[in-house]
C-alpha cells in the first residue's frame, strides 16, 4: 500500500504564526488568555494550554491580565474594552484577515453594503463584521434577501472559502439582485494558502482510493477538504487523531491519501502516516500467516 501526502496540507502561515506569537507572549509576560481557541484543533490548543496559553469566551473571564486575539481576528470594540480594563493585549491576527478587516471598514465608510459569503457564526467573520458599523452581513446563499439602501454593494468572501465557490457565489449573487444596485465593488479575500490545500486535495483524491483528512471535527476548512475528496468520489474519513484509523478501511487499497486542515499540525499527519504504515506492514504478515502452506515433500 502507498501513502501519499497532499502537495500542501497542515498548518497555514497565518496559524504557525498565531502560535509563535502567542507562545512568545507566554514566554515573555507568564500565562495569558487566548480570546477563543487559537487554532480549531484540540491537540494545539492542549500543548498550549501546557506552554500558559488558557482558552477564555470573553474578556470578563480573563484573570491573567493578558489577553491574546487570534489568527481570526476581532473587531475594534475588543481592543477598546481590554484598553479599558486595563488589559495587555497581544495581537496575533492573519494578515490577510487584517487586510480584510480594513476592506470591510473601508467599503461601509465609503457607503457599500458590504456582503460577506461566509458563515455569520464564525469567528472570522463576526470579526469582519465588527468592523462594518453594522453595516454588513454575512450570507452563504446568494439569493438570500438583503435590504440595499443606497445601491451600493461590496461582495467579500471567508478567507477559506475556494476561490471557486466565491466565484459560483458572485456570479450567482449577480444573476438574482441585478437591477437592485448601481455600482458592485467585488474584493476576493479568499486565502491562497486555503485555495492551494484545496487543489491539492483533487489532486490527491484522483490518485488514491482512500482519503484520511486530518484536523479538528470544529474547524470549518478540514470539513470542507473532506467535502471536497468525497465530492471527487472518493472514500473519505475525516480524523482528529491516528488512534481512530479503522484497519478495515485500508483493506484491498492500493494508495491512500493524507491531507489535512490549515489549524492541523505535523504531529498529527506524521502519527497518521505511521499509524498506517504499522497497519499496512500487519496486514502483510497476517495474509502471509494465512498464505496456505506448500505440501511438504515426500521422503
Ligand atoms: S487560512 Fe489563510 S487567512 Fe486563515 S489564518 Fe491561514 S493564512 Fe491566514
Amino acid at each position: 500500500m502507498k501513502i501519499k501526502k497532499a502537495s500542501a496540507l497542515g498548518f497555514c502561515f497565518g496559524v504557525r504564526r498565531a502560535i509563535e506569537v502567542v507562545e512568545s507572549g507566554a514566554e515573555e509576560y507568564g500565562p495569558i488568555d487566548s480570546l477563543g481557541s487559537v487554532v480549531h484543533n484540540p491537540v494545539v490548543v492542549d500543548k498550549l494550554d501546557n506552554k500558559g496559553v488558557r482558552v477564555v469566551q470573553g474578556l470578563e473571564q480573563v484573570e491573567s491580565g493578558t489577553i491574546a486575539v487570534t489568527a481570526h481576528g476581532r473587531g475594534p470594540q475588543i481592543v477598546d474594552e481590554a484598553s479599558r480594563r486595563g488589559l495587555r493585549l497581544i495581537d496575533a491576527t492573519c494578515p490577510i484577515v487584517r487586510k480584510s478587516q480594513k476592506a470591510a471598514q473601508k467599503l461601509v465608510h465609503d457607503g457599500f453594503k458590504l456582503i460577506i459569503y461566509g458563515e455569520e457564526d464564525h469567528p472570522e467573520v463576526r470579526g469582519v463584521l465588527a468592523w462594518t458599523d453594522g453595516k454588513g452581513v454575512a450570507i452563504l446563499d446568494p439569493e438570500s434577501s438583503i435590504d440595499i439602501p443606497r445601491r451600493k454593494v461590496a461582495l467579500l468572501s471567508q478567507t477559506t472559502k475556494s476561490e471557486e465557490s466565491f466565484a459560483e457565489f458572485v456570479a450567482r449573487f449577480v444573476a438574482h439582485n441585478i437591477g437592485r444596485f448601481n455600482e458592485l465593488r467585488i474584493i476576493n479575500t479568499t486565502c491562497p494558502e486555503t485555495d492551494e490545500r484545496y487543489h491539492a486535495a483533487r489532486e490527491l483524491a484522483a490518485e488514491s482510493d482512500l482519503i484520511l483528512v486530518v484536523g479538528g471535527r470544529n474547524s470549518a476548512n478540514t470539513r470542507k477538504l473532506a467535502q471536497t475528496c468525497a465530492g471527487a468520489g472518493v472514500e473519505t474519513h475525516h480524523i482528529e487523531t491516528a488512534g481512530e484509523i479503522e484497519p478495515a478501511w485500508l483493506q484491498g487499497r492500493e494508495v491512500v491519501g493524507v491531507t489535512a486542515g490549515a489549524s492541523t499540525p505535523d504531529e498529527s499527519i506524521d502519527e497518521v502516516v505511521r499509524r498506517l504504515r504499522e497497519l499496512d506492514r500487519q496486514g502483510k504478515s497476517e495474509r502471509r500467516r494465512r498464505r496456505p502452506q506448500p505440501a511438504a515433500a515426500a521422503t
